[in-house]
């Protein structure tokens, strides 16, 4: 074994390092699926272990006092740069610094963090760029929790906010930007597609109002939760945004056993939120950033299979007689959807809106009748879920806004998994009949 033990600049700080990433062969850049196996650990600082091991440590010894200084003028901002080790588990850890380089890896982000939630991430991030007064403006509508976020719990701190209709054009965002153009506007946030519509947003519009409302480089960073189509079908950071935020909880762990989120962008974007994250503490575990690097192992196995099977699915049900109408993003009928779609997008994902013929009582007798697919809210596993959004997850959204987003009571959601496709065409044909 070779001794990789060497000075950092100051030569205070002697650190065991890993050996550099392979990211390149002959010429040839390394893809993602082929990185998640090794990028970011090397396994000779671990005895060898070919995987992480799991580091569970909450905090990390110094090699001497002037280390420990250097090491907390990084963490508080006392040097500019942060923290050149590892400190206290608050702040990271060796099992989320590899999660965090891998989830980058996906976008080609200068940087990622990981968070304990979707969630967490996102309220991390308000917290970090929002000041009392500020406006964040936002396409709607938004997650449930998010809405609630930024409109309850922001609000409490004087933040104000605006929205624009996911589908709104270049101009209609532009009407609402100059609203909000005289005061600090924190932060545009987005999310596509939107749920549960699946409403997709024109980030590229989006750019381009904000760049004519406030100048080219003057105006708010451009956020986006892009949780129902990245990493795979959707890279917001190639089409002008600044931050993608996700919940790691749905497709990226994938197995429906662990919550989690992180955020995506250039160290100058991410700085502050690194920051506001090592206050607060909404890191994610070593055990959870452990599971999530073993899962981008499969991520792109998995997403394309239950894109391909979601697919055939929606392809069978949109023929069906007692079906009404599917939203899916592999049917959009609208130009400037579609357009949206050809410019943003590499596929349709595997979560859509299944529109019944009838009302809540055909709605829940197809979902007590399906025998594969599970009964629970959530997506991005490698099981089918089913749920009736108008009864569950936006039961209490008011009557009026459930009707513009189009949450009725015949409204199924479904997350397709990675099952054999005729065995969920069997089920969902079963479950129709005995409606
Ligand atoms: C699930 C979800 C979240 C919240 O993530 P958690 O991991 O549950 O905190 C945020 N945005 C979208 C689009 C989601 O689907």
């Amino acid at each position: 074994m070779t001794d990789e033990t060497e000075a950092d600049m100051t030569g205070i700080t002697p650190r065991r390092r890993p050996k550099p990433d392979i990211e390149e062969i002959g010429g040839r850049k390394l893809q993602p699926s082929t990185l998640m196996m090794g990028h970011g650990y090397d396994p000779m600082l671990s005895e060898g272990s070919l995987k992480p091991p799991i580091f569970a440590t909450s905090t990390f010894v110094f090699p001497n006092a002037a280390a420990g200084k250097r090491h907390f003028e990084g963490v508080t901002g006392i040097r500019p740069g942060g923290s050149e080790g590892l400190v206290y588990s608050r702040f990271n850890g060796p099992n989320q610094e590899i999660l965090e380089d891998r989830l980058g890896v996906w976008e080609e982000a200068e940087e990622a963090l990981a968070f304990s939630s979707g969630m967490s991430a996102i309220a991390t991030l308000f917290l970090a760029h929002t000041n009392p007064g500020d406006t964040i403006i936002h396409s709607g509508p938004l997650y449930a929790a998010t809405e609630t976020l930024i409109g309850r719990v922001m609000g409490k701190f004087g933040a104000n906010w605006l929205d624009f209709p996911a589908a709104a054009s270049q101009d209609e965002m532009e009407a609402v930007m100059r609203k909000a153009a005289d005061g600090r506007v924190a932060l545009i946030y987005l999310e596509s597609p939107a749920n549960p519509t699946n409403v997709l947003v024109d980030i590229e519009a989006v750019v381009a109002a904000r760049d004519a409302v406030f100048g080219k480089n003057e105006g708010p960073p451009i956020a986006i939760d892009n949780t129902f189509l990245g990493p795979l079908w959707q890279k917001p950071l190639r089409h002008g945004a600044d931050i993608v935020v996700y919940s790691l909880t749905k497709y990226a762990g994938g197995h429906s056993d662990l919550v989690a989120g992180g955020v995506l962008g250039s160290k100058k974007m991410l700085d502050p939120i690194r920051a506001m994250r090592n206050i607060i503490g909404t890191i994610c575990d070593p055990n959870t950033a452990w599971m999530l690097s073993r899962s981008l192992e499969t991520l792109e196995l998995r997403m394309t299979r239950a894109g391909e099977n979601a697919a055939k699915v929606c392809e069978y049900l949109r023929n069906h007689p007692k079906v009404e109408k599917v939203g899916y993003l592999g049917f959009l009928k609208d130009d400037a959807q579609a357009d949206i779609y050809r410019r943003h997008c590499t596929g349709a994902g595997s979560t859509f809106s299944l529109y019944l013929k009838g009302g809540e009582k055909e709605a829940f007798a197809f979902l007590d009748a399906l025998k594969i697919a599970k009964l629970a809210v959530s997506l991005g596993g490698t099981e089918t879920l089913a749920s009736a959004p108008a009864a569950m997850t936006h039961i209490s959204v008011p009557e009026e806004r459930k009707k513009a987003l189009a949450i009725t009571p015949n409204l199924v959601r479904i997350s397709i998994g990675v099952e054999d496709a005729d065995d969920l065409l069997a089920d969902f044909e079963a479950a129709l009949d005995a409606i």
